[in-house]
């Protein structure tokens, strides 16, 4: 667990920013079918406090709602993977990869790990659940 810090991030051609306060606690990579389909291989991402998290430019923002319960956020100028956001979740979840600089955490846990592709093999050691983190 790293201290509280703010951190920032954004798509690939800046057209959407955003900065957000916290201590991350580690990447959760997600095999469902529907984040392969979005990323092309799969999800990882960190988690903030919503009332943490702001967006500083959103000018390119669209989100696409691929089920009931959440929203995908993507940049409509050049394609990038953004945010997964929970309607009743305290917490918005960022893909890992549109954060600048250091992130200071490794993965943590795949999830839906019975969706994920046969072409690769998960390394490490960190936690594997066969559907969400409750399943
Ligand atoms: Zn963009
Ligand atoms: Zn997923």
């Amino acid at each position: 667990m790293s201290d509280p810090e703010t951190f920032r991030g954004s798509c690939m051609c800046g057209s959407v920013t955003y900065e957000f306060d916290g201590a991350l606690d580690g990447v959760v990579c997600c095999h469902c079918t529907q984040c392969r389909k979005q990323t092309g291989h799969h999800f990882a991402t960190v988690e903030a406090d919503k009332n943490r998290f702001r967006l500083t430019n959103d000018s390119s923002l669209t989100w696409y709602q691929a089920s009931p319960i959440a929203r995908r956020g993507f940049c409509n100028n050049c394609g990038s993977s953004l945010f997964w956001d929970m309607f009743d979740a305290p917490k918005i979840d960022i893909l890992a990869g549109s954060v600048d600089g250091s992130l200071g955490v490794g993965v943590k846990a795949h999830v839906h790990v019975s969706e994920k592709g046969d072409y690769y093999e998960l390394a490490g050691d960190a936690a594997h659940f066969p559907k969400g983190r409750k399943g």
